[in-house]
């Protein structure tokens, strides 16, 4: 199959690269628009990273991958935790079928919002063993229990934590043992988020929308360009600190590249 080419078109070429480190292109939310999102970013230099998660969201992402030039990630979300063992197993063996096609194993970790938290390890650990057994990196959600999610990582393979919305301590550990931290477009509207950016080095710092989701514009869905806008928060705050433009850009596009060994 040939990777269908978007031209560069009336948005012209971006002087900067940046790469949406997780959003949700193959979401039924892009159906309507899905191209034109994705000519938008192409247009814009920014790469995707998308996340395809439950039994259609794996299919679906894949058959994105094979169509456009773009990385993919598969896992297994927290959110679907009262699916059959079949259904689990499947989304095992369409991971471990597709290792040349991923950069990833993920989105996958544990919600405190969701039921049945033993369930939910027990899940997340297997998907861990798989990626540490094709030796992939994994993309964690860990909203409310980003330190369970830690110590059952346990350093076997690295992560990035999507959204990450933990406290500052863990932030910093995460960090010395060489995992990721990836800041979404709530930085543009969240002070906690802001704080952390703060009170953070830019080593090991990823960005990302989790596009149609996280919209920094109130009634607009979410979109891969908008990561743009978190780079202009984390500039906003660090310029301070006497970094430029340019060297933020560069700093967190070499961060994900090393990352996703893309
Ligand atoms: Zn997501």
């Amino acid at each position: 199959m040939t990777i269908e080419t978007i031209e560069y078109g009336e948005y012209g070429n971006n002087k900067y690269g940046y790469i949406d480190a997780h959003c949700h292109i193959e979401d039924k939310k892009f159906n309507r628009d899905r191209k034109e999102i994705l000519k938008i970013s192409r247009n814009k230099n920014v790469e995707i990273i998308t996340s395809g998660v439950g039994l259609g969201g794996c299919k679906r992402a894949l058959e994105l991958k094979k169509k456009y030039d773009i990385h993919l990630t598969l896992g297994f979300h927290p959110h679907g935790v009262r699916a059959e063992d079949k259904v689990v197993d499947k989304i095992y063996s369409i991971i471990e079928n597709n290792k040349k096609h991923i950069v990833a194993v993920g989105e996958i970790g544990l919600d405190i919002r969701d039921e049945n938290i033993p369930r939910q390890r027990d899940i997340f650990n297997r998907f861990i063993t798989l990626a540490e057994e094709l030796n992939k990196p994994i993309v964690v959600h860990g909203r409310g229990l980003e330190r369970m999610c830690f110590d059952i990582i346990n350093n076997r393979v690295i992560s990035m934590f999507h959204c990450y919305s933990g406290d500052e301590k863990l932030a910093k550990e995460l960090i010395d043992n060489g995992h990721y931290i990836s800041i979404s477009t709530l930085i543009c509207m969240s002070h906690h988020h802001q704080n952390l950016i703060k009170n953070l080095d830019l080593e090991n710092i990823v960005v990302e929308t989790d596009s149609p989701y996280l919209s920094p514009i109130k009634g607009e869905k979410n979109q891969p360009l908008n990561v743009i806008k978190v780079i202009e928060k984390i500039y906003d705050i660090k310029k301070e600190e006497g970094y430029e433009y340019p060297e933020i850009v560069n700093l967190i596009y070499k961060n994900t590249k090393k990352l996703f060994r893309i």
